[in-house]
Parts: C-alpha cells; sequence; structure tokens
C-alpha cells in the first residue's frame, strides 16, 4: 500500500531524495534530515502503516526487520558495542509527526535517560 500524500511513501518510493544507508525487500534507512544525534537513521517499513496502533499480526515480520536493520545499522556506524538508542513514537503525545511507522536509530554520542 501506498498513500500518495506519505513522505516516507515518496521516499520509498524514490520520489524524494534520501541518504538510504541500508535496504532490503521489506525495509529501508536513511539518515534523519534534522539530526538529534551524530547519527540519526530512521528504518521505515516499505508497507505504509501509520502507527502502532495500527499494526497487525501479520506485520510481526515487519517489525523484527525493522529491529534487524537497526542492528546492521548500529555495526556498520560503529557503536554497536558501545551503545545507541532505537525509539518509535506514537501519536501527537510522543511528537509523532510522519504518519509511516519508524523506527529512530539515534548514536555516536551519551544518550541520557529518560527522554524528554
Ligand atoms: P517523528 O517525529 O514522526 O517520530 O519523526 C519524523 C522524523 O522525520 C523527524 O526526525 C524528522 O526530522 C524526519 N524528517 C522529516 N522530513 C524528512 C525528510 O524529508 N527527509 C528525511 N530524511 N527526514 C525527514
Ligand atoms: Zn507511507
Amino acid at each position: 500500500m501506498t498513500e500518495s500524500d506519505c513522505l516516507f511513501c515518496k521516499i520509498v518510493a524514490g520520489e524524494i531524495p534520501a541518504d538510504i544507508v541500508f535496504e532490503n525487500d521489506d525495509v529501508i534507512a536513511f539518515r534523519d534530515v534534522n539530526p538529534q544525534a551524530p547519527t540519526h537513521v530512521l528504518i521505515v517499513p516499505r508497507r505504509h502503516i501509520p502507527t502502532i496502533n495500527d499494526l497487525e499480526e501479520s506485520d510481526a515480520r515487519t517489525v523484527g526487520n525493522l529491529y534487524l536493520a537497526a542492528k546492521e545499522v548500529a555495526a556498520d556506524e560503529g557503536f554497536a558495542a558501545s551503545g545507541y538508542r532505537v525509539v518509535m513514537n506514537c501519536n501527537a503525545a510522543a511528537g509523532q509527526t510522519v504518519f509511516h511507522i519508524h523506527l529512530h536509530l539515534l548514536g555516536g554520542r551519551i544518550l541520557g535517560w529518560p527522554p524528554g
């Protein structure tokens, strides 16, 4: 499913350029345009899923593939052992602004806890 007005569907389709760092047949990962850490990569399913609340049992493999991609990118970026953060925002109170689910992979600096 592709949503014609969805920013990340357009990146998946190649209609908007992005700095892609990983891709397979299910997910792609690209650098965030407004990075919050030395490495800030967004990992998204190729298929349009608006929020975590829209996930179905049949999406379980895709969600797993998002994390497997995060592992690969963290290794490529050189901070797999030292540490990094993977987070997904859901809806307004968490600050979700693009309604196509995405993992944020943040690394390359000490990350405070709890997040804001
Ligand atoms: P959210 O706030 O929905 O969790 O995260 C959306 C993320 O998408 C933000 O970190 C924002 O900087 C990023 N973003 C917004 N527009 C673009 C874009 O056109 N290209 C890229 N690469 N990232 C974007
Ligand atoms: Zn989409």
